[in-house]
């Protein structure tokens, strides 16, 4: 049996091969595609632009941290530009300007700038608080020009005599001022929130949370698993849907799901984030589709959203919410509260308010014309940032940059028409100083788990829109990565990254 089957393989072996040999010195011959062939260019090609990114980052990371030399000033006959603030308007201004056209000083009571976008990363290790940090030592020695900085904060502004005041009651003169200290935490007059609530604003806020969560992770050991107590320990409530409390539940479930589930899979069993929303759906700034998508993920992750709810008042650690829709109220025990809405006026926005009372008469923010000057101190003084108010201006980074840039071009124009005695070429370089115009780039929001919803906009026509994979989250990084405002901070957080992957957070 078994040698017949194998006389008849053989028969067909040999007239397989026959056939095989007819048809190659019959048929025409083709040179066989190489599979090298395709993916050669594209290897290269690859490594030819991952070479060249790498080497404009190194470039980059070289020249940011070996500054020229500065000019030695001889008397100054410049005009005194003051800066208030070192956040993301007052930094791209310094970033974007001639700095030795100007005698420029810059005051803020914070000797960094701080990468807002990244801070939710932050109490939970994702990134290291130090790498979103940029100090402004080393930001303003990257102009060609000598930068002044005071760290003090800006109590008074006079706009009649053109001075600021500062805490010790010392006055600095200006020429031109900027005024961009932003906005603080705002807490709608709800009892109870300042007293109870942690904030996500500044560094020391996701420093305080950090420490915060490790406390309460730490006592909870010590209480019975299952426990309501342990439970109301271990329920950590973000008030708003917005990007800032949708990045920060994102960033704690995460914490929870990935670390705290493998080290003590018990205490993660009695965790919970919940998401608070005053209006219908988080997100508002997205399609119905992207915020969709965002509360479904966010819930498959684990964290419990709570829609028309809004805040009443928070006693000890009890929050009270009303649902917006059944007038009913409902108490909320939490060991972590953490306040990320609202957008409130600094102390010294409202003094600039009250001493302009004929054109500052918006509560919400300082009132500007198309090309950012104040109403009311126009020619001397521009207001940039959150601590405004127009029309189509949105309090984020990506308009107080824009801003930011665009005073750098203008206040360079009025430098060279400062400088000349021809009338004519005044006017027409004064022309030249278009109104501000605002292009939205379009929002990015981390949902959790390596996912994202981005909805870009490349210009005015070509938009897209990404959400829910892990391409988006890539995306999402880049993002960041290209907004960040030095090669340092844009290299440390890269590494964190990286070391998440590799070693979890801390
Ligand atoms: C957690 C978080 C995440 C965010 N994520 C994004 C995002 O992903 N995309 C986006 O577009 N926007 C985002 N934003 C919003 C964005 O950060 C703000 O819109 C932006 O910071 C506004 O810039 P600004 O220059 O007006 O104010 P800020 O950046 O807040 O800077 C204000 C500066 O003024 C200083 N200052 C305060 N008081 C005084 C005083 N009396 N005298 C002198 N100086 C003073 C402050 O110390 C600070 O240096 C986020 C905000 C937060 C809080």
């Amino acid at each position: 049996m078994f040698a017949s089957r194998m006389r008849t393989f053989n028969v067909l072996k040999q007239n397989t091969s026959l056939l095989s040999k007819r048809l190659q010195s019959t048929a025409p011959k083709v040179a066989p595609v190489k599979k090298s062939s395709i993916l050669k260019p594209i290897f290269y090609g690859s490594l030819l632009a991952a070479t060249a990114a790498v080497g404009y980052g190194v470039y980059g990371l070289y020249k940011e941290q070996h500054p020229a030399p500065l000019p030695v000033e001889t008397q100054s006959n410049k005009k005194k530009l003051v800066i208030l603030g070192t956040g993301w308007a007052s930094i791209t201004l310094l970033k974007s300007i001639d700095t030795s056209l100007y005698d420029i000083t810059v005051i803020s009571p914070r000797d960094h700038f701080l990468f807002t976008p990244l801070l939710p990363s932050a109490p939970v290790s994702t990134v290291a608080v130090e790498s979103i940090k940029e100090d402004v030592s080393t930001l303003i020695r990257q102009g060609s020009g000598k930068v002044t900085f005071l760290q003090k904060e800006a109590l008074d502004v006079d706009p009649q005599n053109k001075k600021v005041i500062v805490e010790g009651d010392k006055a600095v003169d200006y020429d031109i001022l900027v005024f961009s200290v932003g906005a603080q935490p705002n807490t709608f007059g709800i009892p109870g929130v300042y007293e109870n609530a942690l904030f996500m604003k500044e560094a020391n806020d996701a420093v305080i949370l950090k420490a915060k969560l490790k406390e309460n992770l730490q006592k909870a050991t010590e209480l019975p698993a299952g426990s309501q107590e342990r439970k109301d320990l271990l329920s950590m409530i973000v008030v708003g849907g917005g990007p800032t409390g949708v990045e920060t539940a994102a960033e704690l479930q995460d914490y929870i799901s990935e670390e705290v589930a493998k080290w003590n899979p018990e205490l993660a069993a009695d965790c919970q984030i919940h998401l608070v929303e005053g209006l219908g759906n988080i997100l508002g700034m997205f399609d119905q589709k992207m915020y969709t998508l965002a509360q479904d993920h966010l819930k498959k992750n684990g964290v419990a959203l709570k829609l028309n709810a809004m805040a009443q008042k928070v006693v000890g650690n009890t929050i009270t919410v009303k649902d917006s829709k059944t007038q009913e109220l409902v108490d909320m025990k939490f060991g972590i509260l953490i306040w990320a809405t609202g957008n409130g006026t600094r102390p010294v926005t409202a003094k600039l308010m009250s001493r302009l009372p004929e054109t500052q008469n918006n509560r919400r923010g300082l009132l500007i014309n198309q090309k950012l000057e104040l109403l009311g101190a126009e020619g001397s003084i521009y207001a940039l940032g959150d601590c405004t108010f127009h029309k189509g201006l949105v309090p984020t980074a990506q308009v107080a940059h824009q801003e930011g840039e665009y005073l750098a071009k203008v206040l360079e124009t009025r430098h060279i028409i400062d400088n000349t005695d021809n009338d004519a070429v005044k006017a027409s370089l004064a022309k030249t100083i278009k109104d501000f115009d605002y292009f939205n780039q379009g929002a990015l929001c981390y949902i959790g788990g390596e996912s994202a919803i981005n909805d870009i906009k490349m210009s005015k026509k070509i938009e897209f829109k990404l959400g829910g994979s892990f391409l988006s989250f890539k995306v999402w990084q880049c993002a960041y990565l290209a907004m960040a405002v030095t090669w340092r901070t844009r290299f440390l957080i890269a590494c964190d990254w990286i070391k998440v992957h590799i070693v979890g957070r801390q």
